[in-house]
């Protein structure tokens, strides 16, 4: 009786086994695959089978599997969930710590930001100055993106970490870089330790990191009152990064500083070539300052992946611009409540910040050179473009405390940022996919749609290599196989008020 029950159970197991559904089945979409940063592979007539969080067929085979639920994809088209290497989630953009609602504002910042992202289709983020627990925490907030970090390696009273004690530098920077003339007795011998060589790169692999990062900051504008990591240091560090197969990002966007990062081997820019330091004299149209046109070179030469941040001196310009409105894109993000604290004298504490400190310039005069750097930035994105460097899709949102950049909403701006700017649609879905996927070396889960990989997809309305506007078309997101209507994420339905 007992062997027989158990031959049943077996019986059942195996039939069910063998004709399981698969979780998810996606019929009739186009299917648009990127292979590398200059081809995108155009798939029609294919059925796709997700199962257990993961695509497991790509076919044109008659006999299509069951499925718990299909989606009929006529007409659309599916691509694979874009990537942001560059977010921060820590903070809402803009939040006033002081203001009496400011935990209140954080809080439910905290529960909107993952499905803001998603809202606008990315599956993936990427935040550069994070910890294992900074990543628990955003996606205990669900739904969200897939969430890695990178260790962020500042020095003692440098970029990142002015004004930290050396203790608060070892408690809040955890993978900071020590230096020669830091003040060492403020630590205990072990935790002085933990900063040197290449102990924080070994320590922030075995916390799950995906990179490293190095500042190359000495000051903004003409200024350089920052120190800088010694650049003997800054080479070691990349070549044990290596080792450890931990790519190394530099945050650097002066061409002295970017010049720095180039020349210690580093492997993804963080941010574009905006500041030149000097006015452009040279008088043929187009044509860089030779500095400049130097750097982007050895971008390209040396295959340095690059973050073209529009989004940075765009939405600076926007806080410091005294007109600027909510655009109706930003009611799919932010409850209305929010953006009336923004619009309210508190709220717009970054706004007057922006605006001290430029002598007798009216504010059309501020915002126009503020637009003038995002200009030198375009300028030299289309460089880097024309020459075949490798880009990345990274918005940096936000990258200051301003309202005007705003998780999901930045990523899509900056998408339409750099198609002006002249990268074409195939390298731009490229940028948000493949390059990002290769970059960080997460590419057997991402950036491409195969066999094998994270069901994080995106279901298009139009085709985005024939309009960037396609990115903000999405009819609906797959994440980890699960299939969500973009209305679903829409601030309106996500019960904030
Ligand atoms: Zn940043």
């Amino acid at each position: 009786m007992k062997k027989q029950t158990l031959i049943a159970t077996y019986c059942a197991l195996s039939s069910h086994a063998l004709f399981a559904a698969v979780d998810l089945r996606i019929d009739n979409a186009t299917i648009l695959n990127p292979i590398d940063k200059h081809q995108v592979e155009v798939i029609s007539n294919h059925w796709l089978a997700i199962d257990n969080g993961k695509i497991i067929q790509i076919s044109n085979i008659g006999a299509k599997p069951e499925a718990s639920q299909v989606v009929d994809a006529s007409g659309q088209y599916l691509i694979p969930g874009l990537t942001d290497s560059h977010v921060h989630l820590k903070t809402m953009p803009g939040l006033l710590a002081s203001d009496p609602n400011a935990e209140k504002m954080q809080t439910a910042f905290l529960q909107r930001q993952g499905a803001n992202y998603l809202y606008y289709g990315v599956t993936q983020v990427i935040d550069p100055s994070n910890t294992a627990a900074g990543m628990s925490k955003f996606a205990a907030n669900g739904p969200a993106p897939d969430a890695y970090f990178c260790g962020a390696m500042p020095v003692y009273q440098g970029y990142n970490a002015q004004g930290l004690s050396y203790a608060k530098l070892h408690q809040h920077k955890p993978y900071f870089a020590a230096q020669h003339n830091d003040p060492v007795n403020e630590l205990t011998p072990s935790q002085v330790q933990a900063h040197q060589d290449a102990q924080p790169l070994t320590r922030m692999k075995s916390d799950g990191a995906t990179c490293a990062k190095l500042y190359f900051e000495d000051g903004f504008g003409e200024n350089s009152q920052l120190p800088l990591i010694r650049q003997a240091d800054a080479k070691r560090l990349v070549d044990s990064a290596a080792s450890l197969h931990l790519p190394v990002m530099a945050h650097a966007n002066a061409v002295d500083m970017q010049q720095l990062a180039v020349e210690a081997n580093i492997n993804i820019m963080a941010h574009g070539l905006w500041n030149w330091l000097t006015p452009n004299t040279n008088k043929v149209a187009n044509a860089l300052p030779p500095k400049v046109k130097a750097v982007l070179d050895s971008i390209v030469e040396q295959d340095i992946a690059y973050q073209a941040t529009l989004n940075v001196m765009h939405s600076l310009a926007k806080v410091t611009d005294n007109t600027f409105e909510f655009s109706p894109e930003y009611h799919n993000v932010l409850p209305l409540s929010q953006i009336d604290w923004y619009k309210s004298e508190a709220g717009r504490w970054f706004s007057r910040e922006m605006n001290q400190g430029w002598g007798t310039l009216s504010n059309q005069q501020k915002v126009a050179r503020l637009e003038h750097v995002f200009h030198q930035g375009q300028q030299a994105l289309r460089y880097l473009h024309k020459h075949g460097a490798t880009l990345l899709l990274g918005s940096d949102t936000p990258p200051a405390p301003t309202y005007a950049s705003q998780p999901g909403l930045s990523t899509y701006l900056e998408l339409t940022m750099m198609h002006q700017a002249g990268v074409d649609l195939v390298s731009l879905l490229s940028a948000a996919t493949i390059n990002n996927a290769n970059a960080f070396a997460l590419e057997h889960r991402y950036g491409s749609v195969a066999e094998g990989k994270v069901a994080n997809l995106l279901l298009l309305n139009s085709n985005p290599l024939e309009s960037v506007s396609a990115y903000n078309n999405i009819d609906s997101i797959i994440l980890t196989g699960s299939h969500i209507e973009r209305s679903a994420l829409h601030i309106n339905a996500l019960n904030h008020k």
